[in-house]
């Protein structure tokens, strides 16, 4: 019969416990067996909620203290030494690999001050891995710090559930890790043979744990993969099948067709594709599927929309129609740890709009209501209300703004683009503005102080009134500002004490978003993020950020940069729509933020800097058709956005992820662009953005960390660049915004910054 299978759920738990103990244990409040303790009641509080939903193949192993990829390093003993050094215990060790670990001596303990491993994003969600670092004395073992894998299996069984264990295959981890610096001749898809027998010891400890089945997750076949790679599953799977456990290779996030020759015929039980992100790809991976079992991922485990039953269910009965009953899965289509835990506890939302959601918990259900139907059983009530749901969400005027609609068919070449090209802009914008050389600004935001929180919630909870909070902003402003003029910066910001978060405090003011209380996913460890919800065609009202910027400009004769996030940026950073695309999605909010732009400059703001931090990570997994067209819209959206501007206008953008391809960003078009720089040294790279046509501000230090440069230590750094870069298309910035810093360090180190750039336009 059809099964029903979840791949993975949310380990966060509804009300953030995980968050909760786990700061609670860093911080030294409750103990290991306190937090061991809740590790243990969330898995139990989601393998329950699965069971009565009615779920037939429940996800192990996937939960995690910290990150998954990170479990599986702890459980094969890739360790970097210098965590081995303190007698840490091995949650501690996964605690220190992931957050890096600082403490101080006691009397029974020595002190401790190791960094973490590098986090990078998870193919192109909003999580973040740990990342495997290999070396050459890395020593493959199973199980020195526990057999997570066996024992959490273990555990369901003992509540009466079974269940399969979800693994990270081994070439997908291999391939996601890299070299430690002392190891980099080191190719870590190298170690596989010796990665191989710790693998299958892993499998026969399973099985003899009494499983029969393990979901092993291959995603980088949605990758571009080099034949040498993909040349290895053939007999990569061969080793592991013969343990003789049911192995279920599933892929997520994209189309696996370009690899499909290296899985073909390949020796597992069955096969996991992604259906909602590439349900063109039906009917070639089905070809290879052969006898085997065929998971069909049809929920969409990565946003926040319900199924629509209808179609879903097509897809399945083709699936069973060339199968048979027997061998056909529906799943979700990836680990449901993307999406938010239960609908239930938002009480604030919007009925209407409420009934268009699903998460976790409802997605869940809707695997089961899928696989009854498939069945044949009696599911038409809830078919119905599904057909209803998707009925008035498709009908509805919130979905629908026919002036939005009409207004995107004006977008032509002319809109998105700049009155004169950079070199007669540069020259109008010399004369307004009469920069010196090394101009200095920042990025936007100054510390966001306790102060400001504490009004913000009160403001929010209505215990102060919206004029008491607007002179509070204010006052802040006025401290901003005044500091900047102290200290000498060139082209100043007021400072964004007004905003909880740089997309939150826009989607709040459009119409077409839609906001949670609690709809929290994981972003890496304790990290976690409440992002907005698109639902429908975007607009804005009434100008957004002009009367704080107005007002800053007031009380300065410096130019005063305006300050908006762009519209990739507030996309990426949303649930997007799925009934529309993410392009025409950016370009309407290219014509809100393209609004918000004319009014600025209207209301005398004449340097406007437009954030699009997300940009690198928007690109998309493959190389190609797909990728270039991204970048074409991303830019357009941008230009757009900012094109509706005289000459002297100064359009800056700025980007925090500095492995971007300077290519990427020419086509922009901005005026001035300023890029997250400080931690690359590699000049090579200071080499490749010399070329860049327009001003651009390498940023100058890190503002993640407490450390203050000295003002010799930003003189070497500009120094290190002015050998390749002419002097008079230089800007002198931090790497960000300085929202999480402290006062004391942001006076110290911009001051520091600003003298430099000062020693500097002496030498020129
Ligand atoms: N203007 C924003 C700030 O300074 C930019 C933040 C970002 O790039 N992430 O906070
Ligand atoms: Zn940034």
């Amino acid at each position: 019969m059809v099964a029903s299978s979840v791949l993975g759920f949310p380990r966060i738990g509804g009300q953030r416990e995980l968050k909760k103990t786990t700061e609670s244990y860093w911080n030294g409040k409750v103990d290991q067996e306190t937090l061991v303790n809740k590790g243990k009641e969330l898995r139990s509080t989601n393998w329950k909620i699965q069971k009565d939903a009615g779920v037939e193949i429940i996800p192990s192993n996937d939960f995690s203290f910290y990150d998954q990829v990170l479990d599986l390093s702890l459980l094969f003993n890739v360790v970097p030494e210098r965590y081995l050094k303190f007698n840490l215990s091995p949650i501690d060790i996964l605690f220190a690999m992931g957050r890096g670990l600082q403490r101080k001596a006691t009397e029974t303990t020595e002190a401790v001050d190791v960094t973490a491993l590098e986090m990078v994003k998870w193919f192109d969600s909003n999580y973040h891995y740990v990342r495997p670092t290999f070396s050459h004395s890395t020593d493959f073992q199973l199980g020195k710090f526990g057999l997570k894998p066996v024992d959490e299996y273990l555990e369901a069984k003992a509540q009466g559930i079974e269940t399969r264990p979800v693994l990270l295959g081994p070439i997908s981890y291999l391939y996601l890790g890299k070299s430690d610096k002392d190891s980099l001749d080191l190719e870590p898809l190298s170690l596989l043979p010796k990665l191989l027998p710790v693998y299958k010891e892993l499998l026969s400890k399973l099985k003899e744990a009494g499983v029969t089945s393990v979901q092993i997750d291959e995603p980088i076949l949605v990758l571009d993969l080099e034949e040498s790679v993909r040349s290895l599953y053939k007999s990569t799977y061969d080793e592991l099948s013969s343990v003789g456990l049911d192995l279920v290779l599933t892929t997520y996030f994209g189309d696996v067709r370009p690899n499909l020759d290296a899985i073909k015929g390949l020796n597992v039980a069955g096969f996991h594709f992604d259906f909602v992100r590439s349900p063109e790809q039906f009917d070639e991976v089905a070809e290879i599927v052969g006898d085997k079992i065929f998971s069909v991922g049809i929920v969409d485990g990565r946003n926040i929309w319900k199924a629509d039953f209808a179609k879903a269910s097509e897809i399945i009965s083709k699936a069973i129609a060339k199968f048979g009953e027997d061998k056909v899965i529906v799943a979700s289509s990836s680990s449901l740890l993307h999406t938010p835990v239960d609908l239930n506890s938002e009480k604030k939302l919007d009925a209407t709009i409420k009934d268009w959601f699903s998460f976790a918990t409802q997605k869940v259900d809707e695997i089961v209501i899928l696989t009854k139907n498939a069945k044949g059983e009696d599911v038409s009530a809830e078919f119905a209300a599904n057909a209803a749901s998707i009925k008035s969400r498709t009908e509805s005027s919130i979905t629908n703004n026919p002036k939005v609609q009409s207004r995107l068919g004006e977008i032509n070449e002319s809109l998105s683009t700049r009155k004169s090209p950079f070199p007669t802009r540069l020259e109008s914008q010399q004369k307004k503005y009469n920069l010196p050389l090394f101009p200095t600004t920042t990025i936007g935001s100054f510390p966001q102080t306790k102060d400001i929180r504490v009004n913000r919630n009160k403001f929010t909870k209505g215990e102060i009134t919206a004029e008491q909070y607007d002179d509070f902003i204010k006052k802040e402003i006025d401290t901003v500002v005044k500091f900047q003029e102290e200290i000498g910066l060139d082209v100043l910001v007021h400072g964004e004490p007004e905003r909880n978060d740089m997309v939150q405090y826009f989607g709040e003011q459009l119409d077409g978003f839609a906001f949670t209380t609690n709809g929290w996913v994981q972003s890496y460890g304790s990290r976690y993020v409440r992002p907005p919800i698109i639902v429908g065609d975007v607009s804005r009202p009434k100008a957004m950020t002009v009367k704080e910027s107005v007002y800053a400009q007031s009380i300065t004769s410096k130019p005063m940069k305006g300050m908006l996030t762009g519209p990739v940026t507030c996309l990426r950073w949303s649930f997007p729509r799925n009934d529309i695309s993410q392009k025409l999605q950016s370009l309407q909010l290219s014509l809100a933020l393209r609004d918000e732009v004319n009014d600025l400059e209207k209301a005398g703001i004449t340097v406007i800097q437009v954030d699009e931090p997300a940009l690198r990570e928007g690109l998309p997994l493959r190389s190609g058709k797909e990728r270039s067209d991204y970048l074409n819209w991303a830019a357009q959206s941008f230009r757009v956005a900012t094109s509706g501007v005289e000459d002297s206008t100064q359009i800056h953008s700025h980007f925090c992820y500095s492995d971007l391809d300077p290519n990427h960003i020419k086509a922009l078009d901005a005026d001035v662009v300023s890029i997250e720089f400080s931690k690359k040294d590699d000049p090579n790279y200071i080499q490749e953005f010399s070329n860049y046509p327009n001003h651009i501000g390498l940023g100058l230090f890190d503002i993640h960390s407490p450390r203050i440069p000295s003002k010799e230590e930003f003189i070497k750094r500009i120094g290190e660049i002015m050998k390749v870069y002419s002097a008079n298309k230089f800007w002198v910035n931090p790497d960000c915004g300085l929202k999480t810093r402290g006062w004391p360090e942001v006076r110290e180190s911009l001051t520091n910054m600003v003298d430099a750039a000062k020693y500097f336009r002496d030498q020129y």
